[in-house]
């Protein structure tokens, strides 16, 4: 069975500990690294003791004057929230108005970040305020009508003037905040760009840099990933310029060791199904994402499990905001085990039980019609978090999912392990 008998926090104490981990730093405890007593209380009450690699390495560049922006990448489930949360957090004032903004790609994750900096901050005067998009057609009929003041923050803020310090949100929406005068912009010192790569390209790209031009009295541009590809790479360095602090992984580095890589040879597309049952059968204990490459793949094979009698959710962006909220909120706190998920949920989300992901479709860039091997490091960095022991299956079943899959291991030097579709030897592999 999946998991035994495991203590979690022994293990990532001996992981932090341990120079060949990509969590390792000489660090012994925060305190040495200068922040403010009750930043440290809020640290400490989070259970977050000794930094981690990327922590220890970049802290000193955040907070160190005068600021300078940073390329910031590390493996995935290293830390990186974290560091960007400490370093806004050491520059903003108790003035009421915004003075840093950090956009992310999905709903899900900003609502994450948000949590992880409310309870940083818990001890500090600072505030934070999520920009997203309305959750449902009721929401968005209330922000006709400017005279109804909602009550929680999501949406609009309260007589449309945003006094938090901090601003945590999609693109789009931090866009229409600044279009529509909710704050002004050029009080903006710092400006973090989570998943960076992902927001300097494709769909967000213009109001990306957008926002990075309305705010003309930036101190500071953090960017950070656990992928920089090659073309982005460049264009990174544009945004933050040449003179910018850059902490990067060599390519080897790039995926976690502690997640065990698996190919799954279903024998047809069809037969993916069967091996999703007989798996289903052995990830007893923890949770797993299962990502397919659409819409449609995500309901169907949702439809089809349910029909089969599985316990499956699914998500993906085209769902309702309110229902992408529930999902995800059952999925966090376990009541559900078995989550099926487009890209929606492939960066930055952590789920501490998920143990698995499922590549039931090999990641494909529909846009440069290629595999994705960004993607593919992403999704499978939803499990393994923080030192945590993970595993990700890859289903192929006929010869281009093969050559894909092979495209993906040679981009991000993956080792894949064959298992065949029998339950006795998936047990046998699958001891976490
Ligand atoms: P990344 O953005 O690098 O993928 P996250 O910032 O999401 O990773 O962090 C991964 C997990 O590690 C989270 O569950 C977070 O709470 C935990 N974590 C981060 N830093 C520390 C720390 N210094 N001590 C203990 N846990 C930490
Ligand atoms: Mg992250």
């Amino acid at each position: 069975m999946l998991g035994g008998n495991i203590n979690w926090d022994t293990e990532i104490q001996v992981e932090i500990n341990d120079p060949n981990s990509p969590l390792y730093s000489k660090c012994s405890d925060f305190k040495e690294l200068n922040l403010p007593k009750n930043l440290i209380k809020g640290l400490d009450a989070m259970g977050y003791f000794k930094p981690s690699y990327i922590q220890e390495t970049t802290l000193p560049m955040l907070t160190s004057n005068p600021p300078r922006n940073l390329i910031a990448q590390s493996q995935s489930g290293t830390g990186k929230t974290a560091a960007f949360c400490l370093g806004i957090l050491t520059r903003v004032t108790d003035a009421s108005y915004p003075q840093a903004i950090c956009v992310s790609p999905t709903r899900e994750l900003t609502d994450q970040t948000y949590n992880v900096i409310k309870m940083m901050a818990k001890y500090l005067t600072v505030q934070s305020v999520l920009a997203l998009p309305s959750v449902s057609r009721r929401d968005f009929f209330l922000l006709l009508l400017p005279e109804l003041r909602l009550k929680h923050n999501t949406l609009v803020p309260r007589d449309h003037k945003v006094r938090e310090q901090v601003i945590i949100g999609t693109a789009g929406t931090i866009q229409m905040w600044i279009s529509k005068k909710f704050f002004d912009p050029s009080k903006i010192i710092i400006l973090v760009f989570d998943e960076a790569d992902q927001m300097l390209i494709g769909s967000s790209r213009i109001d990306s840099m957008k926002i990075k031009s309305k705010c003309t009295r930036l101190q500071q541009v953090l960017l950070f990933s656990a992928t920089f590809g090659e073309e982005v790479c460049e264009f990174a360095s544009d945004v933050v310029g040449k003179s910018a602090n850059r902490v990067l992984l060599k390519p080897k580095e790039i995926t976690v060791k502690k997640i065990r890589q698996y190919r799954m040879d279903c024998g047809s597309s069809n037969g993916r199904f069967q091996a999703l049952k007989i798996l289903y059968e052995c990830l007893t204990l923890g949770s797993v994402i299962i990502f397919v490459n659409t819409t449609e793949a995500a309901q169907s094979l949702a439809r089809r499990m349910s029909e089969e009698g599985h316990a499956v959710s699914v998500i993906y962006g085209k769902l309702e905001g309110l229902e992408r909220k529930r999902v995800m909120q059952q999925f966090r706190t376990g009541q559900t085990r078995v989550l099926i998920s487009t890209n929606l949920l492939a960066r930055g989300i952590d789920v501490e039980h998920v143990n698995v992901v499922i590549n039931y479709d090999i990641p494909w860039d529909y846009e440069l019609r290629k595999p994705d091997p960004e993607n593919y490091v992403h999704r499978i960095g939803r499990c393994g978090r923080f030192g945590r022991r993970g595993l990700a299956i890859n289903f192929v079943y006929d010869q281009k999912s093969k050559e894909d899959l092979e495209e993906i291991c040679r981009c991000t030097n993956s080792q894949m392990i064959d298992v065949p579709m029998d339950d006795e030897e998936i047990e046998r592999h699958m001891q976490l």
